[in-house]
């Protein structure tokens, strides 16, 4: 099973990845984790990506590229794995297509998550972050229990520097611009299968392992 959830910054994707991948014991690959983790340790990669980070843009493709390839490599990918945040170009998901069918391995089906972008700023606006386990709160929905600190670390809870309400409007135009055609994309592969990202999260997450289930064999 390869699964790809595919989304706006805020559609909820990553939380989805998350619950998909601890019930179908898939791998998750996260390329805003695995690239936030860099910029943290300062190595190469970190001090290539920092700045376009920063600034709500999109990293080279070669980067995130080598990442992916690199990962699907790992022993932990042979059952299957979920990718989180990526591609977000097409030209990634055309490398994608390829790394696989070199590998004769085959994606299952793309979950796009749908989110209007009124609640996509306010779900990205709002949002803190544990410095620490990297925990996510929101300030409205999901507050941390006492005093804006991890109810884990019980350190302050941060906001992330491109969840800043300028860096979110230009992760959006980024977003509708480079990653949005690949909603077509896939949609002409017959792989697309679209989720309404506006309900709870448990809910979609049913939706989400109902199809799941039907790909499962026996089903
Ligand atoms: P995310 O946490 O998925 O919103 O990713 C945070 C940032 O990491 C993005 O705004 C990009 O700068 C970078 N990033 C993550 N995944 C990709 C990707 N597939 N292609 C290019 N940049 C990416």
């Amino acid at each position: 099973m390869i699964f790809i959830f595919l989304g706006a910054p805020g559609s909820g994707k990553g939380t989805q990845a998350t619950l998909t991948a601890e019930k179908y014991r898939l791998t998750q690959i996260c390329t805003g984790d695995i690239l936030r983790e860099a910029v943290q340790r300062k190595d190469a990669l970190g001090l290539k990506a920092a700045d376009y980070m920063t600034a709500g843009k999109l990293v080279p493709d070669d980067l995130v590229i080598d990442i992916i390839e690199q990962r699907i490599e790992r022993a932990n990918c042979k059952r299957g794995f979920l990718l989180d945040g990526f591609p977000r170009t097409i030209e990634q998901a055309k490398r994608l297509g390829k790394m696989l069918k070199q590998r004769n391995r085959a994606l299952s089906e793309v979950f796009y998550i749908k989110v209007e972008e009124k609640q996509l700023i306010r779900r990205l606006t709002g949002r803190r972050i544990c410095p620490q386990c990297s925990k996510l709160y929101h300030i409205e929905f999901n507050p941390p229990k006492r005093d804006e600190l991890c109810d884990i670390c019980h350190i302050p809870v941060v906001q992330r520097k491109d969840d800043s309400p300028e860096v979110v409007l230009s992760r959006l135009e980024v977003y509708r611009q480079k990653t949005e055609p690949l909603v077509k994309y896939y949609q002409k592969k017959d792989m697309l299968i679209p989720v309404e990202g506006n309900g709870k999260v448990d809910e979609i997450f049913r939706e989400i392992s109902q199809k799941i289930d039907g790909f499962l064999p026996g089903n």
